[in-house]
């Protein structure tokens, strides 16, 4: 059965060889798809022949090409054409049903956090940019209705937030509405630190405004209108954290150091292990460039004069949460996360997929993000693929300022070229290094 098998796998592959080209992407013949586009990914024997569904496809220098093929509805037959003869691969196209979800009310109930490091959101969606706080574990809210997966928290007068049904048990107990205890307000020469102590926790959300970084605790039990906030103003860089710890909320807003040598970066090379991450037109795997990169970076830094740790500095397997740890403990100012992007469910044009971006998720970050895209660019000579938001999780922490580099794409032809190139490979990370320093300075 098993060699069966092997013996399929190779004639297959020596089918589409010996056609001319060789596929990473699609993997099957035949594919039921709710994309919206085929992606071709692979690689040519020659460049000049290849062509899908009629139109011819660019090849880059070593091979490497990226077309994509907009699908309809149903059947969708697409041909791949070289001087050796033609493929055809098969594509079935269905859109899933989206039933509007509707939104229920009930009448107010108590009900407490399950766990530490809950996202409150201000949408009752489980992605995105919607995050305002992470709420500790035995928090008491009060929930007053439910859309989906999620329950409508009330935290003050029109002011509501979600949180997912699992985080929360609903409790018939009755609690009495915290009392406030203490404040208290500390200034150091790097730092600003705000206590405020309640008898027992209560959720609260945090704006990082314009000037200053607003905490507000709410305590809808005693009434509506009871919010406490606590407004601290924030230097040019900074970090921030929240500790609770026996009813007494910490608020601390942190300058960057302004020494080099104050200053530690934690260097994260994307995936690892089994996790490979995108994989090139030519079957490069992500993780291992991600690697080179960040190897050097690390180097370049440490010749800067900066604190550095790699969260790994091997082929190994490592999960996002334990990165984050291992920043963490080694009290990280800068975290710098380096992959490799691919394509998603967008037109395939091989000159937009395409260059370096930087992406950030906290206010913090946003300076040391549009520094690094110029420097990468500079230095890399990529195209400037623009810094954006996203919601990584290795970015989420506000305790460091935290980047991730997709430095150039995995499945773009010409981008091919670079990464292969192990002079690229230091350009690029001396754009990174370049990007850190000139945002410290
Ligand atoms: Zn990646």
């Amino acid at each position: 059965m098993r060699r069966g098998f092997i013996l399929f796998l190779s004639l297959f592959l020596l089918t589409t060889k010996a056609f001319g080209f060789e596929l990473i992407l699609p993997k099957e013949k035949k594919s039921i798809t709710t994309s919206n586009y085929a992606f071709f990914v692979g690689k040519a024997k020659s460049s000049e022949c290849l062509s899908i569904n009629g139109q011819s496809v660019y090849t880059a220098s070593n091979g490497a090409f990226a077309h994509s093929v907009k699908l309809k509805e149903g059947e969708n037959r697409v041909v791949l054409k070289t001087a050796y003869g033609l493929v055809i691969y098969k594509f079935y196209k269905t859109t899933p049903e989206v039933q509007p979800i509707p939104t229920e009310d009930f009448e107010p109930a108590k009900a407490y956090v399950n766990k530490d490091n809950t996202p409150l959101r201000s949408t009752p969606v489980d992605t995105g940019l919607n995050r305002i706080s992470h709420l500790f574990g035995g928090t008491h809210i009060i929930v007053n209705g439910s859309k989906g997966s999620f329950y409508r928290v009330v935290l003050g007068k029109d002011k509501i937030a979600w949180i997912a049904k699992k985080d929360v048990t609903i409790t018939s107990e009755s609690f009495c509405p915290a009392d406030f205890i203490d404040m208290d307000s500390e200034r150091y020469k790097n730092a600003i630190i705000q206590t405020i102590t309640f008898s027992k926790k209560l959720p609260y959300t945090i704006e990082d405004g314009e000037k200053e970084i607003i905490f507000r605790v709410y305590n809808p039990e005693l009434s509506e209108e009871s919010v406490y906030n606590l407004n601290i103003p924030k230097p040019e860089k900074y970090t921030y954290t929240v500790n609770l710890e026996d009813g007494k909320y910490t608020f601390k807003v942190r300058k960057l150091p302004e020494d080099i040598k104050d200053i530690t970066v934690a260097v994260d090379a994307g995936h690892g292990g089994m996790e490979k991450g995108a994989v090139g037109c030519l079957g490069d795997e992500e993780k291992t460039i991600n690697l080179k990169i960040a190897q050097q970076v690390a180097d370049m830094l440490l010749d800067k004069g900066f604190n550095v740790v790699m969260t790994r500095e091997c082929d190994a397997d490592l999960p996002l949460q334990d990165r984050i740890d291992i920043a963490t403990k080694n009290d990280a100012d800068i975290f710098v996360s380096i992959h490799l992007n691919s394509i998603g469910d967008i037109p395939m044009d091989i000159h937009k997929n395409k260059g370096t971006s930087v992406y950030y998720f906290n206010n913090n970050a946003k300076q040391l993000a549009e520094v690094m895209e110029k420097e990468v660019t500079n230095s890399a000579g990529t195209r400037d693929d623009e810094v954006r938001t996203a919601s990584f999780a290795v970015i989420r922490p506000t305790n460091y300022i935290g980047v991730l580099v997709e430095a150039a794409y995995m499945t773009n032809p010409m981008d091919s070229v670079l990464y292969r190139n192990d002079k690229w490979i230091t350009k690029a990370a001396k754009g990174i290094t370049n990007g850190i320093v000139r945002f410290c300075k």
